[in-house]
């Protein structure tokens, strides 16, 4: 590395790549196996399956900020094992109830469609979403829940959650759900983090406790990348997440 960035005149960073697969970067080129890759205009890198067998160095051309890497932590097996758990409990707690789930866009898209192919009761399915905009000067940031079309009166309501953090926006989502009578009304979450977590409230169905580190993929986004991987990747230890 260090050979590298005298060669450029200034501060060359290797990465070894078989632990990492994603991270951020803020630069104008990066060399992979000495191909050039202009980023400019992104500022998440993939690296193939392909390079990470091949355990590649990147090297990073000044100038660059490294600002983000993320690891991989749950597999593709692990989600589908957790997500079969919380079927099974479902399809045996649901039964003859004919429930309504109703999942919280957009994170729990995977979440959902997974869970769907599990379920062997009857079961309806319905998609709410927050959408935030800019209020009045008093008001400032405004969240509104759309979507929500469904009757819940004396309906049993399973929300569906990719993950729950502080819990705000799930209580929030209780207290609107709750104002509509639903006969009963229950949580599913794939992803719980019992550190930050500082309600009140049951969250009756937990897909797995995970420690209070941002995490993408399956759904979760960062900076809306990263919905479309099939894994879930944390963020590594010597990152913050701003
Ligand atoms: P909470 O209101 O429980 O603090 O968090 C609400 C939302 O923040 C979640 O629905 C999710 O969209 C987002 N969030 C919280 N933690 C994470 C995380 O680790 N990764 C991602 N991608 N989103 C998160």
């Amino acid at each position: 590395a260090e050979e590298l960035a005298n060669a450029h005149g200034g501060t060359a960073l290797s990465l070894d790549f078989s632990k990492t697969t994603s991270l951020d970067v803020e630069a104008t080129d990066i060399l992979i196996n000495n191909a050039a890759v202009n980023i400019s205009r992104v500022n998440t890198i993939d690296v193939t399956l392909e390079d990470w067998e091949k355990n590649i160095l990147i090297n990073l051309t000044w100038p660059f900020v490294l600002i983000k890497k993320f690891i991989p932590y749950i597999s593709e097996k692990e989600i589908d094992e957790i997500i079969s758990t919380l079927a099974d409990q479902l399809n045996k707690d649901f039964e003859g109830k004919n429930p309504l789930f109703i999942g919280v866009l957009n994170g729990s898209f995977m979440f959902v469609s997974d869970l769907m192919k599990k379920m062997k009761i009857d079961v309806e399915l319905s998609f709410v979403k927050f959408q935030s905009y800019v209020g009045t000067a008093s008001t400032g940031k405004v969240s509104e829940l759309i979507g929500l079309s469904a009757d819940l009166n004396k309906r049993h309501v399973v929300i569906l959650e990719d993950i729950v953090d502080t819990g705000n926006t799930m209580g929030e989502l209780l207290d609107l759900l709750g104002s509509e009578q639903p006969a009963s009304l229950s949580i599913a979450t794939l992803l719980v983090k019992p550190d930050v977590f500082n309600k009140k409230y049951v969250l009756h169905y937990v897909g797995k406790n995970i420690p209070n580190k941002f995490v993408v993929g399956f759904g979760l986004d960062y900076n809306e990348l990263g919905r479309n991987l099939k894994e879930i990747y944390q963020l590594a230890d010597n990152n913050q997440h701003d």
